[in-house]
């Protein structure tokens, strides 16, 4: 049975652990906090070893982390994931970096002949409950094809972008580009509505067979906006930060992109009020006026 770590137990790496204890993996888990290590050791996970006592034990390492920091820590520093790693084994980011991230550690990882994608995920906790996520694959096609028997059990769409590292957080950053602008049009949206007295509830029934309809709209309604609750999810706090890496993105092709700028601006600003760490659907929250953030 093949061995598997998994560093970052957060929102998406707890449930996507999970299910791999679940189809029968031996999983090795860490996480700073000690809280998700011990939802993960009730659910038949094991703890107690760090990264590099991970790369002695498994075959494939997958990661989850929030931030671009978090991933070159634990994979770049001394001791870190690349430098205790033989050939072999196979390193997995799942986390959402700039792309700059996923070209340093394929260039270290390829120098010490280790294998290594940048697989970001969309979907959300949903998707990572329910075995649905969509994988955006960048890296060799060999070490691709070595992964799917594991991403098949945690996703139902499993993309190999190219075999360009950075090809799938691209595709990824589009992505969320997208779902920044959808999530402020249905918080600027819902705000008029309710300003104008219509009901949310029968707005939504029609416009869900009208073309205002949208994934995100369901999302953000129904799962969180609906119920006044906005415990993540997807926190704004990480929406922004993919917001800057498409900037980035978008600043090295010399492209100007005024209207993602604005949109940057507007997440950084309730991030700075108070709003990071709620489901990015409480831009509608901000927006409407309300003051329990
Ligand atoms: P999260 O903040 O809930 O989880 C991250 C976890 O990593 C936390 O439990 C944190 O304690 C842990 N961590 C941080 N530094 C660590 C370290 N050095 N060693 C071990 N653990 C460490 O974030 P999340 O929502 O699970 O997102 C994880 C990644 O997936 C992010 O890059 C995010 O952009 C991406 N993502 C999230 C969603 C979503 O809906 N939440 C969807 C798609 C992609």
């Amino acid at each position: 049975m093949k061995k598997i770590g998994f560093i970052g137990l957060g929102n998406m790496g707890l449930p996507m652990s999970k299910n791999l204890i679940e189809s029968n993996f031996s999983v090795y888990g860490s996480d700073l906090n000690k809280a998700a290590e011990a939802q993960f050791e009730q659910a038949g996970g094991i703890i107690g070893f760090s990264a590099a006592q991970m790369i002695g034990v498994c075959d494939v390492i997958f990661t989850s982390l929030p931030s671009s920091d978090a991933v070159k820590e634990i994979y770049l520093r001394q001791g870190g994931l690349v430098d205790s790693s033989q050939p072999g084994i196979l390193l997995i980011d799942t986390s959402t970096v700039a792309p700059e991230i996923n070209q340093t550690i394929e260039e270290a990882a390829l120098s010490k002949g280790i294998d290594f994608l940048a697989a970001p995920v969309s979907g959300g906790v949903i998707g990572a409950v329910n075995r649905t996520l969509t994988f955006m694959v960048g890296g060799p096609k060999l070490a691709f094809e070595r992964s799917l028997p594991i991403l098949n059990e945690l996703g139902a769409n499993i993309f190999h972008v190219s075999e360009q590292i950075d090809s799938g957080t691209a595709t990824k950053l589009i992505n969320n580009l997208l779902i920044g602008f959808y999530t402020a049009g249905v918080a600027e949206a819902l705000t008029l509505a309710k300003q104008s007295n219509l009901d949310l509830e029968k707005l939504f029934d029609m416009l869900n067979v009208s073309y205002g309809q949208s994934r995100i709209y369901e999302r953000n309604y129904k799962s969180f906006i609906a119920n006044d609750d906005y415990a993540p999810g997807f926190s704004l706090k990480l929406l922004r930060k993919d917001l800057g890496f498409a900037l980035g993105l978008a600043e090295k092709q010399q492209l100007d992109l005024p209207i993602s700028k604005m949109l940057f601006a507007l997440y950084e600003e309730a991030e700075k009020s108070g709003y990071g760490e709620k489901d990015m659907s409480v831009l509608y929250q901000k927006i409407s006026g309300k003051t329990n953030a």
